[in-house]
């Protein structure tokens, strides 16, 4: 059996979920289907979340009708018959103004958790129905009964053997060749909802390859396959065929956006091929991931992460002794669920640079019992591998860079626009 992901932006629109039939369609063999929410919906649903928490239930109720608004339209371009989406979504708009209205918002990642994880619910309705309606049988599964996971809300980690079990009774393709699931949620051992982390349906599919011993996972995505640079914001860039698993985490760290940096650890442990393909020309080749490539990269990778924060901490007393503090910073970094993505200490301080985050005050504060904190923010850090002098002078320019690291291979820099 193979996994098909499709994205947000696969599904955002009534002929993007046309074109999803026209692929699926193509294959004679069993699939498994993982989809995202349609386009910005997860961002919406954060909208909503946030009204609800701020105990706002008319605005929350006003954005969430934005949202079954925009569904509508979807819906109403896409089915011959109307009535079929309508009825597919329905309970579920319903469900959750019920929840909306009844629901006290205390614990802000378990309502987050509760209330965003509709928006795949609501989508994978919607493409199950539309490819039924036009003949191609499948099996909608609620994966919130299906991949169990911790407790971490909004970064929840999937447990492999208990959701293995559940996962092969489910879809064992007896009863259907085609089964559709939600990426990114989930839901702990008490069946509370859980999600995985933003753009986790990656991932989502990369566990589901795991657990049904795929033969292949691929993920569809509005790009041509893996490039050396994002085109939103570098020229000239081109397609990279192959990489190995190691070569992709390394990029997904970095914080190339390509794909979650949790995606391949599942498929690395099973030798998984990991495609990532052209949603829009489905003919073409794109990028795979594997365990030995025959031709390793040999163009230079860039990678720009935005929004990022340098943290320095300095013992209060004076007193540092690196092991002791860095162990006592990193727990607490840990303890707030901060991502550090590069570390220098000098002789009296550690700094770290971080994504900003809405954890990011909490962990400072509590940084600030035993240290003396100092931070920058709005910072880009850029990571450039296969580096050359031209390139980082080049991208570098017009900003002041306030950590630099260079390997023989690869270079960091942490910098702010002047
Ligand atoms: N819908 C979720 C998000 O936007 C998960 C995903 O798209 O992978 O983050
Ligand atoms: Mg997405």
């Amino acid at each position: 059996m193979k996994v098909y992901k499709f994205g947000g932006a696969s599904v955002r629109s009534a002929e993007g979920i046309r074109n999803i039939a026209r692929i699926v369609s193509g294959v004679d063999d069993n699939l498994f289907i993982v989809v995202s929410a349609m386009g910005k919906t997860t961002n919406a649903m954060e909208a909503v979340l946030d009204f609800f928490m701020k105990a706002n239930r008319e605005a929350a109720i006003q954005r969430l009708s934005e949202v079954e608004y925009y569904h509508d339209l979807v819906i109403t371009d896409l089915f011959k018959d109307k009535k079929i989406g309508v009825k597919a979504v329905k309970p579920l708009f319903d469900e959750l103004k019920k929840i909306i209205n009844r629901g006290v918002g205390d614990d802000y990642d378990r309502w987050y958790d509760r209330l965003v994880s509709y928006g795949e619910v609501i989508s994978t309705k919607i493409v199950s129905a539309f490819l039924e309606e036009s003949g191609i049988n499948n099996t909608w599964l609620d994966m919130r009964g299906l991949l169990v996971t911790d407790s971490n809300y909004r970064e929840a980690n999937v447990r492999m053997d208990e959701s293995q079990v559940r996962l092969q009774q489910a879809a064992d393709f007896n009863q259907n060749r085609i089964y559709i699931g939600q990426g990114f949620i989930g839901a702990n051992i008490k069946g509370e909802p859980t999600t995985l982390g933003r753009e986790g349906s990656d991932y989502s599919a990369a566990v589901v390859g795991n657990l049904l011993n795929a033969e292949s996972v691929s993920i569809w995505k509005d790009v041509p396959g893996i490039l050396n640079a994002d085109p939103r914001i570098f020229d000239n860039t081109v397609l990279i065929p192959e990489l190995t698993y190691l070569d992709a985490v390394e990029l997904a760290y970095s914080g190339a956006q390509i794909i979650h940096p949790k995606t391949i650890k599942p498929l690395e442990n099973k030798q998984i091929p990991l495609y990532v393909r052209p949603f829009g020309s489905p003919a073409e080749a794109g990028s795979v991931i594997k365990a030995s490539t025959e031709h390793p990269i040999d163009v230079p990778v860039l990678i720009l992460r935005k929004n990022q924060v340098l943290v320095t901490v300095r013992p209060r007393d004076f007193s540092f002794v690196l092991e002791e503090s860095l162990s006592k910073a990193f727990a607490v970094m840990n303890k707030h669920r901060l991502k550090v993505s590069m570390i220098q200490s000098s002789a009296i301080s550690i700094s770290v640079c971080v994504d900003n985050t809405r954890y990011l005050s909490g962990a400072l504060d509590e940084l600030g019992n035993d240290f003396k904190v100092t931070y920058n923010d709005g910072l880009e850090l850029l990571t450039i591998r296969g580096i050359m002098n031209e390139i980082v002078e080049k991208t570098t320019k017009n900003r002041s860079i306030l950590l630099s690291q260079r390997t023989r291979r690869s270079g960091r820099f942490l910098m702010k626009e002047i």
